[in-house]
């Protein structure tokens, strides 16, 4: 079976890294993709594991080789979603997780209305810029436009098939995961394996029934 292209967006600090570190620990079969950015590395980061970190030249090569699925200016940054990570988890028969802006992920699922859509919603605006701020990797001017460019991002919450509430992070993990969980036991998602045992039965019928 192919995996689910899942789509995890929110405004910039609505906890979507945290949470998605929360369901890669709980180990059910998912795979990551890892963005491209022109961003500077952050104290922590590691370039493969939280980004490929790139100049703008290297990134618009890779625009002119249609290498990208999406890719967006964020915040005054170049950031885009590689097709070769994500096919790669698919074919693979994982679930692959994009944890990316609200124009990306609209971008994507108007390519892809098949994936799975869910908007990552920080519990109020005080608590957004709570996050943002104690996170401290902005500079003042950084964070005043995130901030700001948030307004409008709560907003396209209505585009979005799920909204998890990050009130709690224990909590809203749980409800990540179960949204996961339930889209893989969806009928037409599994085609292939309940054909693989319908065949079993059908092969039974005759010697057990006489049918
Ligand atoms: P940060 O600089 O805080 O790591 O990320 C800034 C924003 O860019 C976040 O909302 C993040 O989800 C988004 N982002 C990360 N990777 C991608 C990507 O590949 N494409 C798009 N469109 N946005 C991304």
């Amino acid at each position: 079976m192919k995996g689910n292209l899942i789509i995890l967006t929110s405004p910039s600090g609505g906890g979507k890294g945290t949470l998605i570190l929360q369901l890669m620990a709980n180990n059910i079969g998912i795979g990551y993709s890892v963005s491209y950015t022109t961003r500077k590395m952050r104290d922590g980061e590691i370039d493969g594991r939280d980004y490929f970190f790139v100049d703008d030249d290297d990134f618009k090569a890779r625009i002119a080789n249609n290498e990208f699925l999406e890719y967006a200016e964020v915040h005054g940054n170049y950031y885009g979603t590689s097709k070769a990570v994500v096919d790669s988890h698919i074919a693979e028969g994982k679930d692959v997780i994009l944890e990316i802006d609200v124009q990306g992920a609209k971008s994507v699922l108007e390519k892809m209305p098949q994936a799975v859509s869910i908007f990552i919603m920080p519990p109020s605006f005080e608590a957004l810029s709570y996050r943002l701020t104690t996170r401290a990797t902005e500079t003042t001017e950084h964070l005043s436009l995130r901030l700001k460019n948030s307004f409008d991002e709560v907003r396209e919450h209505k585009d979005f098939e799920y909204v998890v509430i990050n009130d709690e992070i224990a909590s809203a993990t749980r409800r990540l995961e179960s949204i996961i969980l339930a889209e893989r036991q969806k009928r037409v998602r599994q085609k292939e394996a309940i054909q693989d045992i319908l065949n079993s039965f059908d092969a039974s019928r005759q010697r057990i029934t006489g049918d």
